[in-house]
C-alpha cells in the first residue's frame, strides 16, 4: 500500500512543518500549504456568504468570567490552557469560539425580524493536548475553526440545521470528500454533561427530525454529545480505516440560557432564540490532513497549490513558455515555467505528476501558438490553441469538484 500518512505528504510537497522551538502541535505553513490554506478558506467563505451567513472577528483569548458563565470552565477544563495573570484577571485562551458569538449576538436589541442571524467565522482556538499524543496537522493545539452559530427561533432550528447539513454535501462533492457515515452524538454516563434533562431531549428529537427529512443514514452513539448538548457528526475515515469527525451541526438550548440572550417576538415580548452550532469542514487543519490523504497528495485543480506547469521543450521555447505562464496568470491560475536547466522533459514531467495540468511546447507548437496537453491522470487532450487551453483550464478551477477535464 502507498504510504498515505498526511505527514509525510505534507513534508515531501513542502506543505507544512514545525520546529521544536515552535513547540509541538503547533505546525507553521509554508508557501504551498498556505496557498492550499487561503484557497479552502476563501471557498468556505464565499459558500458561507452565498448561503446568507455574515462574517465577524472576535479575539482568541477571554475573561475567565466568560467560559465561567458558558460552562467551559467547569466542563472543560482540563483541556484547555491554564489562565495567564494580566493586570490582576485571569485570562484564558479560547476552546470554543461560541461564547464570544453569543455575547456579539447579546451586544445589539435584536428583533425577531433579525433572524435566523447566520454568524460565521474562521477563528482560533486552543486546546493543551498532552505532547504525547501530537501529531502533524490532526492533534494540534492551536487549531483554526470554520466555524458559525444560527441565532434562530425554535421553529426555524430544524430548517437551519438541515441547511447547514446541504452545506457540508456540497462542500464535499467539490473537496472530493467521502462521508464514512452520519452519528448522532448523544450523551454517556459521567459527570460532564450539563444537567437538564427536557433540553436534552429537545434537542435531540429536533436533530432526529433534521436526520430523518436529509434521508441519510446514520446512527446513535452515547458518549459523543458536547457537554451542552447532542450534535449531529458527519464522520470520515483515514487510508487506515481511523474514523474521526470533521463536520457538525448541533442545536442548542442551553447557551443560549446561559448568556440571557433574547430577542423581540412579533408579540412585541421578549424571547430566547436558539444556537445552532455548525462547522462545515470543521478545522483547517484537519481538512488539509484528511485532503492531502484522500488524494495521495493530488489536489482537486482548484486547491492545487500549482495548477499548470509550462514544460518548454528546448532553450528556444522559453520565452515563449514564460508569455503562456503570464498569460495563465493574468486569468488568475497558479502556474509555473519548469525550463531546460531543471532536466530532460522526461524527468520534468515525472515531477510535475501532481499538478493537474502539463503543458508541452516544442518548436512547432511555439511557432503555430499551440501546446500540447496532458493531464496529470495521464490523458492528453491533444495540441490546443493556447487560449482556448487557457480557458478551459480556467472553467474547471472555477467549477470547482475534482474533474480535471470535460469533453469539449
Ligand atoms: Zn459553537
Amino acid at each position: 500500500m502507498r504510504d498515505l500518512d498526511h505527514r509525510r505528504l505534507g513534508r515531501e510537497l513542502g506543505l507544512f512543518d514545525t520546529d521544536p522551538l515552535m513547540g509541538a502541535g503547533l505546525p507553521y505553513w509554508l508557501p504551498d500549504g498556505a496557498v492550499v490554506r487561503h484557497t479552502l478558506e476563501e471557498y468556505v467563505r464565499e459558500a458561507e456568504r452565498a448561503a446568507g451567513y455574515r462574517h465577524v472577528y472576535s479575539p482568541v483569548l477571554g475573561k475567565r468570567e466568560l467560559y465561567e458563565l458558558s460552562g467551559h470552565w467547569d466542563h472543560y477544563r482540563d483541556d484547555m490552557y491554564p489562565p495567564m495573570d494580566v493586570g490582576g484577571e485571569q485570562m484564558l485562551l479560547r476552546p470554543s469560539l461560541c461564547p464570544h458569538h453569543a455575547l456579539i449576538f447579546r451586544s445589539r436589541t435584536r428583533s425577531h425580524r433579525d433572524l435566523p442571524f447566520r454568524m460565521a467565522e474562521l477563528g482560533g482556538m486552543y486546546r493543551s493536548e498532552r505532547s504525547g499524543v501530537l501529531g502533524g496537522l490532526t492533534r494540534v493545539r492551536a487549531i483554526q475553526l470554520n466555524d458559525a452559530h444560527i441565532f434562530c427561533t425554535p421553529d426555524q432550528a430544524v430548517e437551519e440545521a438541515a441547511g447547514a447539513l446541504g452545506l457540508i454535501s456540497r462542500a464535499y462533492a467539490d473537496l472530493g470528500v467521502r462521508a464514512a457515515r452520519h452519528r448522532l452524538s448523544l450523551p454517556g454516563g459521567g459527570g460532564k454533561y450539563v444537567a437538564d434533562p427536557a433540553l436534552w431531549r429537545r434537542a435531540t428529537a429536533l436533530l432526529r427530525e433534521v436526520l430523518e427529512a436529509s434521508g441519510v443514514p446514520y446512527e446513535a452513539v452515547e458518549g459523543e454529545a458536547a457537554f451542552y448538548g447532542p450534535k449531529i457528526d458527519v464522520q470520515i475515515t483515514d487510508p487506515a480505516g481511523r474514523e474521526s469527525t470533521l463536520s457538525t451541526v448541533q442545536i442548542d438550548f442551553h447557551q443560549p440560557e446561559r448568556f440571557g440572550l433574547r430577542y423581540t417576538g412579533p408579540d412585541g415580548a421578549r424571547h430566547r432564540p436558539v444556537m445552532v452550532h455548525r462547522s462545515v469542514i470543521g478545522s483547517v487543519e484537519r481538512a488539509v490532513a484528511h485532503l492531502l490523504e484522500e488524494h495521495g497528495g493530488a489536489f482537486p485543480p482548484w486547491l492545487a497549490p500549482l495548477q499548470l506547469v509550462v514544460l518548454p521543450v528546448g532553450e528556444e521555447q522559453e520565452e515563449h513558455a514564460h508569455a503562456v505562464v503570464r498569460e495563465a496568470v493574468a486569468l488568475g491560475l497558479r502556474a509555473e515555467v519548469s525550463g531546460r536547466a531543471e532536466g530532460s522533459l522526461g524527468s520534468r514531467i515525472r515531477r510535475s505528476r501532481l499538478v493537474p495540468y502539463q503543458a508541452v511546447l516544442g518548436a512547432r507548437e511555439a511557432e503555430d501558438g499551440m501546446l500540447a496537453v496532458r493531464l496529470r491522470d495521464g490523458r492528453r487532450p491533444g495540441v490546443l490553441p493556447v487560449a482556448e487551453f487557457l480557458r478551459r483550464v480556467e472553467g474547471r478551477v472555477r467549477a470547482r469538484g475534482t474533474a480535471l477535464w470535460e469533453p469539449a
